[in-house]
């Protein structure tokens, strides 16, 4: 297999029930192998718990694997999200500094669940409960699929909509990592720090450029371009600004549920041929079956 050059289906970016994905980390490894992924990443949310579960399914599947995570960041009052790929999982720097990122979690849960009660809604963190893999990883996803589950919205997309995002009521304002630390933790541990889906953020240019000129000045080195979170105009603006910055490019599919997630493990189109895959400069890092 060549992974040197753009066309290698790698999806760098889902989540296992490990976070706020439905399926474990040895089912998201099958559907990737099904789908034709070649190079794999599961990247859970602030968590490294399910990485050499990930790994050794996919060596069973015969498909290459790097290590990965998805770090929640606090930045200019938004959460933004941090991919970090190819790290050594049981660095302990990067175990302790998730560990912390994790630890706000559950009083966060329990302050949404009150929101949630003063507008008619209780029992919210129960509910949501009953939807976690991991009791350390309650998340608004797990949130959402309550709320369908009773019926209050038709689909997790509605609930965040309607309740759990700023200004509404079940948002609860929450400082995750500093930008500098995640990627701190993700290079001290020989990995490379990615900018996950940016054009998700709602930036003004402004604060978009100074994230980019942050996360460079902190040793951050890559974003993703092509991803489930974007659309066909951001790949083209996205891997313009990584020509802009020299960031390498990643690819994933950001998959957390098979009837929930618009894109498919493995399903994206190729990066645009002017920007460098990020797993050329990952590939003494890929483990190899
Ligand atoms: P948390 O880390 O608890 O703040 O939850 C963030 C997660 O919520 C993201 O990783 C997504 O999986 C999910 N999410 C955020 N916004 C939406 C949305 N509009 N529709 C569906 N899921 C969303
Ligand atoms: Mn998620
Ligand atoms: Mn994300
Ligand atoms: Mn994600």
């Amino acid at each position: 297999m060549h992974l040197m050059n753009t066309v290698t289906n790698a999806d760098l970016h889902c989540h296992s029930n490990v976070s706020d994905g439905t399926l474990s980390p040895e089912e998201v490894a099958e559907r990737a192998s099904r789908n034709g992924v070649e190079l794999w990443a599961l990247t859970d949310h602030d968590e490294v718990g399910g990485q050499h579960r990930a790994h050794a399914a996919a060596a069973a599947l015969g498909m290459a694997y790097l290590p990965g995570v998805e770090i929640s960041v606090s930045f200019a009052n938004k959460t933004v999200h941090i991919v970090g790929l190819g790290f050594d999982p049981d660095d302990p720097a990067i175990m302790q500094g998730l560990a912390d990122t994790r630890g706000g979690r559950e009083r966060r849960a329990r302050d949404m669940a009150a929101d949630l009660a003063r507008v008619g809604i209780p029992g919210a963190f129960e509910g949501a409960l009953k939807y976690v893999g991991n009791p350390d990883l309650i998340s608004r996803t797990h949130f959402a699929r309550y709320l369908v589950e009773i019926g209050v919205c038709g689909d997790p997309h509605e609930v965040f909509k309607r309740y759990l995002t700023e200004g509404k009521p079940g948002f609860v304002e929450h400082r995750w990592a500093n930008l500098s630390d995640a990627v701190k933790w993700i290079v001290g541990a020989g990995g490379v720090a990615v900018v996950a889906h940016p054009g998700r953020y709602d930036f003004t240019p402004n604060e978009e450029y100074a994230l980019f000129s942050e996360f460079k000045a902190h040793g951050g080195q890559g974003v993703e371009v092509v991803t489930g979170s974007h659309t066909v105009a951001e790949y083209a603006k996205y891997a313009d600004l990584a020509c802009e910055f020299d960031l390498l490019a990643s690819r994933g599919s950001d998959f957390h549920d098979p009837s929930e997630s618009h894109t498919d493990l493995g399903t994206l189109p190729n990066l645009p041929g002017k920007v460098t895959p990020v797993w050329e400069a990952l590939a003494p890092r890929v483990l190899h079956p």
